[in-house]
């Protein structure tokens, strides 16, 4: 499905109510038909047509019954297989149950069989793309080697062919070599960095497969890659972009500074600034995680635009290092990094008291700051301002709920 969503233009949030609309029409319709029919006093076939209808309308009535269990850590796999399986069987019924009929209805059939049609070609299309992307020759798909980095784990996976990315594009990633359990998980992550042979993932170790990473952190595994799917929002066109991460969220930004760097060199970019805010748990992460990319991002920053406040609220190297003492790396004083929290509200504020023309407000963070900053640009009551939130923040370590974090506004 995702192969076929990624064309639709929507945003991974925009999809998923999409998809729940559906359902929702899917099941309505599928009432009202049930109590009309019964209505009529016919009584229940225990043949054919009721009982391929019975069967659609069980399967109907148990998808409602789980999908409120997809929001939880333990149940979200189970919940996702059942989900299709019961899918595969409403399908199968309700075309039993139009076939069945004794004067089937043309136009339901052609609807049914145009949208079984659909499913299987996708779902081909997307076995064709897992293969054309994982393999190249012989029998092992691409490899990956997995990096324990404090509080979170890097995933490069070597791919078999060159590959172009945008900013904003995650993919689905399906492990082999870690037991059965995953190989049956296929998981999104944003596609933090890439290059010609290379794609690197920033991911927050929770409570299941990601956590499980962790036991195989130095190995070299095999994994199948499906993508990359997600739109790219085009920020070239912004004077100045000001930018809100906390901890991996910063996998969603470095590829929008990155396309914005590679537009100025091209002039395709008017963009004159950009500032990106990152809040981190700890100071560690900050080296560990991202510093050969922002080292190519200052290299490629030829005019000086972007400048990187990087705030560590604790877990500090140096346990003497006194909260709001900050130091200044690279040339031009372009890194900063600041020991205390940083102050949401009053940074946006004065940022955007400063700029002038077309300014973009960009977050991937968690619920706080992303809240914070939603209200702060409300209030700032500029039609010139445009807040983009980036795909999903991944939540705290452990097993809580992900915080989807909803479409442009
Ligand atoms: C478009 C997108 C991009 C993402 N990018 C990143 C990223 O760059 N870095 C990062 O650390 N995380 C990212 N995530 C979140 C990441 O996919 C989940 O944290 C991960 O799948 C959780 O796996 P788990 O088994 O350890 O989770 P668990 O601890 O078992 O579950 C935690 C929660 O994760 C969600 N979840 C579990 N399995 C899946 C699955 N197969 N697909 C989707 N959601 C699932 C459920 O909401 C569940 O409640 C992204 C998610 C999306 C949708």
């Amino acid at each position: 499905m995702s192969l076929l969503t990624s064309y639709s233009l929507l945003s991974y949030h925009g999809q998923q109510v999409a998809h729940r609309w559906l359902g929702w029409i899917a099941i309505s319709n599928g009432a009202i038909h049930s109590i009309v029919a019964l209505s009529f006093g016919r009584p229940l076939e225990h043949k054919g047509v009721g009982v391929s209808g019975l069967v659609a309308s069980l399967a109907l009535l148990a998808m409602i019954i789980l999908s409120p269990l997809r929001l939880y850590a333990r149940t979200y796999e189970t919940t996702v297989n059942a989900h299709v399986a019961l899918s595969i069987s409403l399908l199968g019924s309700l075309w039993y149950h139009l076939y069945a009929l004794p004067s089937p209805s043309w136009l339901g059939l052609i609807y049914l069989n145009t949208a079984i049609g659909i499913l299987v070609i996708g779902c081909l299309l997307s076995c064709v793309h897992v293969l054309y992307r994982s393999y190249r020759t012989g029998w092992h798909p691409g490899v990956l080697s997995i990096r324990q980095l404090t509080d979170a784990i890097q995933i490069t996976i070597e791919v078999p062919r060159p590959w172009t990315f945008r900013a904003g594009q995650h993919i689905y990633l399906r492990v082999i070599g870690m037991g059965i359990r995953a190989l049956w998980q296929s998981h999104p992550f944003t596609v933090a960095w890439w290059d010609q042979n290379r794609v690197t993932l920033l991911i927050r170790p929770r409570g299941g497969f990601t956590r499980r990473l962790l036991l195989y952190s130095g190995c070299r595994l095999h994994g199948l890659v499906e993508g990359p799917f997600g739109t790219e929002h085009d920020l070239r066109p912004y004077g100045a972009i000001i930018m809100f991460a906390s901890g991996v969220g910063i996998a969603a930004q470095v590829p929008y500074i990155r396309r914005v760097l590679e537009g100025h060199d091209t002039s395709q970019a008017c963009t004159q600034s950009i500032a990106l805010y990152w809040q981190l748990d700890s100071e560690g992460a900050h080296q560990e995680w991202v510093k050969e990319w922002m080292d190519e991002l200052l290299r490629r920053d030829m005019h000086y635009i972007l400048s990187i406040f990087v705030f560590v609220s604790g877990n500090y190297n140096d346990p003497l290092a006194c909260p709001r003492g900050a130091e200044c790396f690279g040339e031009h004083h372009r890194v900063n990094r600041i020991f205390g929290d940083l102050d949401v509200t009053t940074t946006l504020c004065g940022e955007l008291s400063n700029r002038r023309g077309k300014t973009a407000v960009v977050v991937c963070a968690g619920p706080a700051m992303a809240d914070v900053v939603r209200h702060t640009v409300r209030n700032a009551l500029r039609r010139n301002v445009t807040l983009l939130e980036l795909g999903v923040w991944p939540g705290p370590s452990g097993g809580g709920p992900m915080i989807a974090v909803p479409p442009v506004s």
